[in-house]
């Protein structure tokens, strides 16, 4: 039987294997295997939730065996570290447990046709000190590692304040001032806000101090003005010290020292200034990468150099003309990885059908920001919102809610994720509204 192998259940993978899963896999007309280093699958999007606590990713994930058992593919747990063309075998490393016993060796899969849908990871553009004091969030594990940093540094602070240390405050310093870093800063407000109610009674706002730090002149530089001054103005309202125009050039123990020699004191960092495909892919045997690391695909997502492999997603290089005709980059965002997972499964389909592959074609569906439960803001294109349509408040964070459910949608189908949703309902009142530990 033909093997499909996807690498990476992320926003693009998981979509990926569950469509091809009930499509081929259920009716024996392939065996589709995702492989991914993690037991489970968290939306990256929600990850600056899980680092705040508003989300649990012990109890919000999607275990992949489960998943695959419901959905005809077959799941393994394992962490790519190479990809031999010429014999058509990933190479995956040995799993070792926390004791370093080793639980499975380093083994290798063959494979018919591969989809690497990896994800991307951090770039600290080699700036010193970033990768030893900072935290990055490109994984689960990384956002509970600042989860568990912030509930730590709050309990001290409570105490502090308690034995009479009225001067004393949690410094929290995020470079980047995209989304991530824009969307974590106002879920630090609303942690705090939790921290005070259950307990920590000490914690006022001014307790709080957090500073944004873009090099760009404004927040959001992927997004419209108009998005990117409403997420400032509100941040400001918040409390948060936005610095615009503000290179890092290194990171310490004290803090962030920026290009004019300013030292901005932190005791929490987290770096989310810009992304690049992990390293390794670069390392593959005659295949090319563009600057980012990204793998470059053909229009139908095949990696240039090999027909059996595809891309999808933060890891494929997809090259298209901007509105200005200058060549732009389909943007790594979870959208591309939505839509580019669909393409390739209707490609993969056509091709086990003898039919010609199809090219795809990226369509800006538009771009949503939310400041936790404070407000949020965005523009939706295409459908019936063709010329685009700014949407602010509570319909743009009923907007944003949305962009989760379709990935729900998309990956337990429609019935399941409406149940999903309901239970979400019923457990804002039965769970607590904040992870605290
Ligand atoms: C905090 C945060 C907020 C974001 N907010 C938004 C947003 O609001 N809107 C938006 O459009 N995008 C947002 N993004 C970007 C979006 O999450 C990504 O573009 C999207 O997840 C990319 O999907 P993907 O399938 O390519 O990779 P991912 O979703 O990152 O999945 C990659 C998968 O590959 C696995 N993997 C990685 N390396 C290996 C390996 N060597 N072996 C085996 N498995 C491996 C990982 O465990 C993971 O499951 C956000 C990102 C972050 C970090």
């Amino acid at each position: 039987m033909i093997q499909i192998a996807i690498v990476g259940g992320g926003a693009g993978g998981l979509e990926l294997a569950t469509a091809l899963g009930r499509k081929l896999g259920r009716k024996g007309k392939a065996r589709i295997t995702l492989i991914d280093r993690n037991h489970t699958h968290i939306w990256k999007p929600l990850l600056h939730e899980v680092a705040s606590g508003s989300l649990d990713a012990e109890l919000d994930a999607v275990n992949y065996r489960v998943h695959a058992h419901r959905n005809g593919f077959a799941f393994e747990l394992g962490t790519l570290c190479g990809v031999d063309r010429a014999r058509k075998c990933i190479e995956l490393d040995a799993l070792v447990d926390d004791t370093g016993e080793e639980i499975l060796p380093r083994r290798e899969k063959h494979y018919d046709y591969l989809v690497l849908a990896i994800g991307s990871v951090s770039n600290d553009f080699n700036v010193s000190g970033v990768s030893e004091h900072c935290i990055f969030l490109d994984s689960p594990d990384q956002a509970q590692v600042f989860h568990q940093r912030l509930v730590d540094r709050f309990i001290r602070l409570d105490q502090a304040l308690e034995a009479g240390q009225a001067d004393r405050k949690l410094r929290i310093a995020i470079v980047g001032g995209g989304a991530t870093g824009v969307e974590l800063s106002a879920e630090l407000f609303k942690a705090r806000e939790w921290f005070s109610t259950y307990g920590l009674k000490t914690i006022t706002p001014e307790h709080l101090e957090v500073s944004l730090v873009e090099a760009g002149p404004r927040l959001l530089p992927a997004l419209n003005e108009r998005i990117s001054s409403g997420a400032h103005r509100e941040l400001l309202k918040l409390g948060v010290k936005v610095r615009t125009a503000t290179a890092v050039v290194s990171a310490s123990r004290e803090g962030l020292t920026t290009r004019e020699g300013e030292l901005i004191r932190a005791d929490l960092m987290v770096w989310a200034a810009g992304v690049k495909a992990p390293g390794f892919l670069s390392a593959i045997d005659g295949l090319a990468c563009n600057r980012m690391g990204q793998l470059l695909v053909e229009p139908t997502l095949q990696v240039q150099g090999d027909t059996d492999i595809y891309a999808l997603g933060d890891c494929a290089g997809f090259a298209m003309e901007g509105p200005d005709d200058q060549q732009r980059w389909v943007p790594p965002r979870a959208q591309s990885a939505h839509q580019m997972a669909d393409c390739v499964a209707r490609n993969l389909r056509r091709r086990l059908a003898g039919k010609p592959e199809q090219a795809f074609v990226y369509k800006d569906m538009g771009s949503l920001v939310s400041l936790s439960e404070y407000s949020a803001f965005g523009r939706l294109m295409g459908g019936l919102a063709r010329g685009g349509i700014s949407l602010e408040g509570k319909v743009a964070r009923l907007a944003y809610v949305s962009l989760y459910r379709m990935h729900q949608g998309a990956i337990h189908g429609w019935p399941r994720a409406l149940m999903m949703a309901f239970t979400d309902k019923i457990n804002h009142f039965i769970r607590p509204r904040f992870k605290l530990h």
